[in-house]
């Protein structure tokens, strides 16, 4: 669905103009991302979960986390983020280096997002 401008207004003040996954403040060039992905079949404009295209399945989110987390639902988006810390580790030479000297600290803990938390 085509949000219009009032309800794009609306989905903005959601989290007070914040990303709804990662806190930060919502940039000029904002995603509505729905919540339970619809999954967009690119080659013919189809969507495998047309049902799922309403305003309660919309979150405000910054482009960062809507691009990483794409057609993922939310589970599967937590898991990714998760994991974030393990590919560091292996693939990363600058991370692993200033987690040496003490500049990063790895903390055990769930991934919450900012809508889970307010
Ligand atoms: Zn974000």
């Amino acid at each position: 669905m085509k949000l219009t401008k009032q309800q794009r207004q609306a989905l903005h003040a959601k989290y007070d103009g914040r990303c709804a996954y990662c806190g930060d403040l919502l940039p000029d060039r904002w995603h509505a991302d729905h919540i339970e992905p619809i999954v967009r079949n690119w080659w013919n404009g189809t969507c495998e979960h047309p049902e799922r295209n309403t305003l309660e399945n919309f979150n405000p989110s910054c482009p960062s986390c809507n691009i990483i987390k794409s057609s993922q639902s939310l589970e599967a988006f937590r898991k990714v983020i998760g994991g974030f810390i393990t590919s560091l580790n292996r693939d990363s030479t600058q991370y692993k280096f200033a987690k040496r000297y003490g500049l990063i600290m790895e903390q055990e803990i769930e991934v919450k997002f900012y809508f889970e938390k307010h």
